[in-house]
């Protein structure tokens, strides 16, 4: 099957990035879409990263009965920090039945040229990207494995549902129904 990965932190996951995927998995020729759940760096500050198997548990409620897409938590078991190639060439060592594709937005093309072996990365597999408001798309745009796409824009982060959350603002609507009664019900992001 051809797959898009959507990489992140998914903390938490939010429409935005659901519609990214949704998106992706029904207007474009790719059959499936994993969100690729990335770990939490030790060499990074904690204060506001949940906990790995609370970001992918929040991914799987968003993703709900949608059978186009899936939550991996294939990163978790990689060295840290994870480079996107190297867990290209895990994935693609452990599914050799798939092709898979990147999905990234405007903003990370742009600055593509500092991520690790980016070269490799643009020679060996397809990228998505979906254009954002107020980002250039930059000079990787043309290069013939990028494909660029018109997804309906949503101008949320989960920096800004973090803070609703913290300062006691409902986040409704804004997370999966499903999502929000987990966030509700708990004391993450508080
Ligand atoms: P934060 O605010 O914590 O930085 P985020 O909402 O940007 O989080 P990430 O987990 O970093 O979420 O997002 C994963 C991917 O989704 C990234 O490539 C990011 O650019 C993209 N993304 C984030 N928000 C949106 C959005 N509203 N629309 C489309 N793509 C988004």
């Amino acid at each position: 099957m051809r797959i898009g990965l959507f990489f992140g932190s998914f903390n938490p996951i939010h429409i935005g990035h659901l519609i990214i995927a949704n998106f992706m998995a029904t207007q474009t020729d790719l059959e499936r879409v994993w969100f690729v759940v990335s770990p939490q760096n030790p060499l990074k500050p904690k204060k506001t990263l949940a906990r790995d198997h609370d970001r992918l548990h929040l991914v799987r409620l968003g993703i709900g009965d949608n059978t186009l897409l899936r939550a991996s938590d294939v990163e978790f078991q990689l060295p840290i920090p994870s480079y996107t190639i190297d867990t290209l060439a895990f994935l693609k060592e452990k599914h050799p039945e798939h092709e898979f594709v990147l999905i990234m937005g405007a903003d990370n093309l742009g600055s593509l040229q500092l991520w690790k072996n980016y070269e490799q990365i643009l020679a060996g597999y397809d990228i998505y990207v979906y254009k954002r408001p107020s980002y250039e798309l930059g000079e990787f745009a043309s290069h013939p494995r990028v494909r660029v796409f018109e997804a309906p824009p949503l101008d949320i982060s989960a920096t800004y549902i973090r803070d609703c959350i913290k300062a006691g603002k409902s986040v409704r609507y804004l997370v999966p129904e499903t999502v929000w009664e987990y966030l509700e019900s708990g004391s993450l992001y508080h």
